[in-house]
């Protein structure tokens, strides 16, 4: 992986140091030697990470953080800051200027190969993200949903064997307005339905437990790979803290543990981990969008094909039946000529809705168009669909329709749905489809409010 870094540092022999570290591990390296030039090269060469010196003369480390957080184009890049001030109030102050982590100098190999490791990994899973995301909506930009996604309080998960530990780090927390939880009470939160956890709180050292398993466990299971796991670790354990980091834990804490410190990095994991949720959500949506017909919330042509594929290659694999039913409402277009679209429209969402009440959770129901409906069926033999088909026809003869205006009030609505069943490897979707069709026109021939399939 050869990632771009920007390296900031007013003395040159600080940037030619960090430069040699990085190029041995095969980074890229670009530099710059204050605060109005590393934005210049930020924006330019949109770098992958920024390592940001603190003290500069002119403008100051934080103030080129603030910048790059500020605005749209950077500030998705990750902002290491590099401070030769241990005290817990300078590092506090740069995570809340937006750096999303700090080293002190001088740097330690160790630590700074992890961070960059896991900067880049989290990185990986933004940069997919936005790429996938369909509206390019900026970052900054959130909607109410998105700002209360941000804003909810954030719930901790302690994991610790002593219960001296737990007590030390529940009061700052909870004071903070944070919820915090304990092993013992994670299943309640669990069956309390809604409630997610955003940070794990993992003791490295002395634990009744391996913290490394447990740390690989939450990274490797699904329902907890997303979460934010910050390790705290002895001075003299650092090594643990490493393989941590390696393992995939997101931040390290050193003990003796500083609250302000612990707090900060907890705002800033879960600031990043919302990100990404956000990010997921509107994935989700735009692929959501792509795929529905607006109208009745049914899928559409397009989801349509791609899930006939799908089935017809699982059956031919796999040897388990598949079958379509083509359904047309009968006349459709005398209840638009004659009560007008609205009515038309209204017939075709009740018909929508009393379709997905009397088919499987498995059944795959589309609208290609107009007033054609295709339920796809995986799993299913023709006898079966055909019998399937002959519940959807009963639902829509058995009850008239609303069509919004007094006139319309009690459409007699009929459907006629044809049967087709897959062939096999030959056969194509084009070829199932016309079966289908062709059978839904013997049922429309023989007088409609039926069900028809065309013997193979
Ligand atoms: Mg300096």
């Amino acid at each position: 992986m050869s990632a771009r870094i920007l390296v900031v540092d007013d003395i040159l022999a600080n940037r030619r140091l960090m430069q040699a570290k990085l190029e041995a591990k095969y980074y890229s390296v670009l530099l710059a030697e204050n605060g109005p030039h590393a934005l210049e090269v930020a924006h330019s060469s949109a770098p992958e990470i920024i390592l940001l010196d603190v003290m500069m003369p002119g403008m100051d480390g934080y103030e080129v953080c603030r910048q790059l957080k500020a605005s749209p184009e950077t500030a998705h890049i990750p902002v290491v800051m590099l401070t030769a001030l241990s005290e817990t109030a300078d590092r506090v102050r740069g995570l809340d200027a937006g750096a999303d982590d700090f080293l002190t100098k001088p740097v330690d190999d160790f630590a700074l190969m992890s961070r960059l490791n896991a900067l880049l990994r989290y990185n990986a899973v933004t940069n997919e993200l936005r790429q996938r995301e369909a509206s390019g909506v900026k970052i900054g930009a959130f909607s109410e949903d998105e700002a209360s996604t941000l804003n909810r309080p954030v719930n901790v998960l302690v994991v610790d064997t002593s219960p001296y530990n737990i007590k030390r780090l529940r009061d700052p927390l909870e004071q903070a307005g944070h919820r915090v939880f304990t092993l013992d009470q994670a299943d309640g939160l669990k069956q309390s339905g809604n409630e997610k956890l955003d940070v794990v709180l993992l003791g490295m050292s002395n634990q009744g437990y391996d913290p490394l398993r447990l740390c690989a466990h939450l990274r490797t299971n699904d329902a907890t790979r997303a979460l934010s796991i910050i390790v705290t670790v002895d001075e003299r354990d650092v090594d643990l803290a490493g393989r941590a980091l390696e393992l995939g834990a997101s931040d390290v804490i050193q003990q003796p543990l500083a609250v302000e410190e612990l707090l900060a990095r907890i705002r800033t994991q879960t600031r990043r981990s919302r990100y990404v949720e956000i990010l997921r959500n509107r994935v989700d949506r735009g692929l959501e969008l792509s795929v529905i017909d607006q109208l009745t919330g049914l899928y559409n042509r397009r989801y349509m094909n791609n899930q006939l594929s799908l089935w017809m290659k699982r059956s031919s694999m796999g040897g388990t039946p598949l079958s379509v039913v083509s359904v047309d409402i009968d006349h459709f277009k005398k209840v638009n000529d004659v009560y007008g679209h609205e009515a038309g429209d209204r017939v075709l969402k009740e018909f929508a809705e009393r379709i997905m009440a009397n088919v499987r959770p498995k059944d795959i129901v589309c609208r290609p168009g107009g007033e054609e409906f295709l339920v796809i069926m995986p799993e299913t033999g023709g006898d079966l669909a055909c019998s399937a088909a002959e519940r959807i026809r009963r639902a829509i003869a058995a009850e008239t329709f609303d069509g919004g205006t007094r006139s319309a009030s009690a459409l007699e609505v009929t459907v006629s749905a044809g049967v087709a069943t897959f062939l096999g490897d030959e056969d194509t979707i084009a070829d199932m489809m016309r079966r289908a069709d062709d059978a839904l026109y013997k049922a429309k021939s023989a007088g409609r409010n039926q069900v028809k399939s065309l013997a193979a």
